[in-house]
């Protein structure tokens, strides 16, 4: 239903007028079954998508998004560090801007609402300033990828960490710069604006080439959590060790 609703209303109105239509779809979902950490909000279910995901009625955050929030606020200090993030959601944006003192947004596209518009092949910032770069389901969209992760090493300061997240596959990263319309990326990397399907190891792999250390974050939360994680997530924290 919601997602009917989206495909059929025009995407300028509805940002235009989204505060109004999550306030007025919060209330049917009024309740106390669930917490969005995000928004701080509780209600008495999510939005479950046709991917099973779970969308707050409110803020309209993803499970990645709220597991993100959870992940930065066991990091000690998080809040006065130099924090870039890549497409923020605007759920996101908005609560970080209330919490952390030097946090830089960007966005290439025009797609989210962002402080700054850097392209992350060529970042227009000085080496090592940033502690924090939060960079989720970017790269899968990015043709010049290792080019974008030496760019993402430049930026940050020794010991900073990189909080990286794209869709995974199991063995091999698939890629093939040849299937360039939206239809066959679509068919082969499940977006129409995808470029690959990354695998954990292909990407660890890219990350230690230009001298990122990578732990990778598997993530498990129990199918009745009432934060609306997901049962399994992983994400790469890469630290450019000083
Ligand atoms: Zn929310």
């Amino acid at each position: 239903m919601y997602e009917q609703l989206k495909r059929l209303i025009p995407i300028k109105w509805l940002k235009k007028n989204e505060d109004f239509l999550r306030r007025v779809l919060a209330l049917r979902y009024k309740g106390n079954t669930v917490y969005c950490n995000i928004c701080n909000s509780n209600f008495s279910k999510f939005i479950q998508l046709s991917n099973n995901e779970l969308l707050c009625p409110k803020c309209g955050c993803l499970p990645r998004t709220r597991k993100l929030l959870s992940l930065l606020l066991q990091e000690q200090g998080f809040e006065d560090k130099n924090i870039l993030h890549f497409s923020p959601p605007k759920g996101f944006r908005k609560k970080l801007d209330s919490i952390a003192k030097n946090y830089i947004t960007t966005d290439y596209e025009g797609e989210f609402d962002a402080d700054k518009r850097l392209n992350i092949e060529a970042i227009d910032e000085e080496d090592n300033i940033y502690e924090i770069i939060i960079c989720y389901h970017v790269l899968e969209h990015i043709i010049k990828d290792e080019v974008a992760i030496k760019e993402l090493f430049r930026v940050l300061k020794p010991n900073g960490v990189c909080y990286i997240q794209t869709p995974f596959k199991d063995g091999e990263i698939y890629e093939d710069y040849s299937i360039t319309s939206k239809e066959e990326r679509l068919k082969h990397f499940g977006q129409d604006d995808h470029v690959r399907i990354y695998s954990v190891n292909g990407l660890v792999g890219r990350l230690n080439n230009v001298g990122f250390e990578v732990e990778v974050l598997y993530l498990d939360e129990h199918e009745s959590n009432n934060k609306g994680f997901s049962v399994k997530e992983t994400v790469l924290k890469a630290v450019k060790k000083g």
